[in-house]
């Protein structure tokens, strides 16, 4: 062959063979990649799928109702996260009706999925049981369908050592198969989310109850926003990013944009507190002590703990107040009937298991049946609650830390801001320690 015949063909012949190479190393690239991914959705059999007919967050906790025909002969039917290498027991409850398998993952709003636990990774959620073929037992796995009025869901970890998980929780389908998708990443937090919340109670010319020692008046409202600054401080050097509803002794309307029944939800907060001081003004006997507001179908693990290190902490004690009280120090505030029939109480669609306080109700959307949809504005004045109907919520606590009306209680409160503080974070600290 000649020089410039040489030449001509390694000019067309390498360019090719580079191409031919780079083509190669994609596809392979690709299948490599994605190909794992793709054969294990390809696995999950399509002959039933679960309907999720309910699915809610709820300050860390994520909660799950659905129900599945399983075909014959299936057992030891699961709830997992799963992708092929990895995967994650989820605990339900399940009840058989009419050959139909209904489950939860909890009756308890506050318990089910806790969602600061899960590794990263892509994980789908499935149903999972075995079945005999050939003599041996086999599992086969099965998608979820939506059936909720709600789409994907998202939610950010609390900060631990400057760092954050993202989860997105997604609806898709993989070749006409329904998935739900769950995508956890390591992120930092977006500017508008927040890890905690704290509500001074009261404020500007709303100043709450009033105590008075060695001739002074003290105000709940200024009470309040010492304890809450102190815990927030507390907090913040824990390393949290902290919202709170105000700092100085103003108020803003409880449905506005930063108000109490509002701030917690728009800053994507895990945890709420609104913290009060009582007076027993219209109560016969003279009360002294702590009292922890709670929603309905809880688990008081959390609850407990605050009571445990706020006593620990400041030695108050636990209120013996008996009215809406569930166990000692926890209480449950229901409308009573009388409450139902008074238009100026905020809510529409009262009922009496409803819990009464906004602070709580509200703020835990459709998990604590918040009910104001703002149709009784031009009577009461209030607006819709924009979180009327959320399914990812904060979870409320309202703490009555003390009575100013009892002498022997205020001496214990005044000066004390840090110490009750110092309580709240300890159990928050507790709280988050252990995998409830
Ligand atoms: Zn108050």
């Amino acid at each position: 062959m000649n020089r410039r015949i040489k030449e001509k063909y390694l000019k067309i012949f390498i360019p090719l063979l580079i191409g031919l190479i780079f083509i190669l190393i994609l596809w392979f690239g690709y299948k490599f990649i994605f190909q794992k991914k793709l054969s294990f959705l390809e696995t999950i059999d399509k002959s039933v799928y679960a309907d999720i007919n309910y699915d809610a967050i709820y300050g860390i906790h994520l909660n799950f109702k659905g129900s599945i025909v399983l075909p014959e002969n299936y057992n030891n039917m699961q709830l997992v996260l799963a992708n092929g290498k990895d995967e994650i027991n989820i605990p339900i409850e399940i009840k058989e009706n009419d050959g139909k398998k209904e489950f939860v993952t909890s009756n308890l709003i506050n318990k089910g999925i806790n969602l600061e636990f899960l590794p990263a990774g892509t994980y789908y959620l499935l149903i999972k049981a075995s079945t005999m073929e050939n003599n041996k037992e086999i599992d086969k796995y099965f998608s979820v369908t939506n059936q909720t009025d709600y789409n994907n869901l998202e939610y950010y970890t609390l900060t631990k050592e400057g760092k954050n998980n993202k989860i997105a929780i997604e609806w898709n389908t993989y070749e006409e198969c329904p998935t739900l998708r769950f995508t956890i990443k390591e992120t930092s937090l977006p500017n508008d989310v927040y890890d905690i919340t704290i509500d001074p109670g009261h404020g500007g010319v709303d100043v709450g109850a009033i105590g008075y020692l060695n001739g002074v008046e003290y105000h709940e409202s200024n009470l309040n926003l010492k304890v809450s600054l102190a815990l927030k401080k507390i907090l913040e050097e824990r390393g949290y990013k902290v919202a709170i509803t105000r700092t100085e002794d103003t108020n803003i309307e409880i449905y506005d944009k930063g108000g109490s029944a509002v701030l917690a939800n728009e800053t994507k907060s895990k945890f709420n507190f609104a913290l009060h001081h009582n007076s027993f003004e219209y109560q016969a006997e003279e009360l002294n002590g702590l009292e922890v507001y709670v929603a309905s179908d809880i688990e008081f693990d959390f609850a407990n703990l605050l009571i445990e290190n706020i006593i620990n902490e400041t030695g108050t004690q636990i209120s013996p107040k008996e009215i809406y009280q569930t166990v000692p120090g926890i209480y449950q505030r229901y409308f009573s009937e009388d409450d139902i029939l008074e238009d100026e109480v905020q809510p529409s669609n009262k009922t009496t298991s409803m819990i009464y306080y906004y602070n709580i109700r509200e703020l835990g959307g459709i998990s604590t049946k918040s009910t104001n949809d703002g149709r009784y504005k031009d009577i009461n004045g209030y607006p819709a609650n924009p979180y009327n109907k959320a399914n990812v919520t904060t979870e409320p606590y309202l703490l009555e830390l003390g009575y100013v009306n009892n002498e022997e209680n205020l001496k214990l409160i005044i000066g004390n801001e840090e110490k009750y503080a110092l309580g709240i974070a300890n159990a928050l600290k507790k709280y988050l320690e252990t995998e409830y």
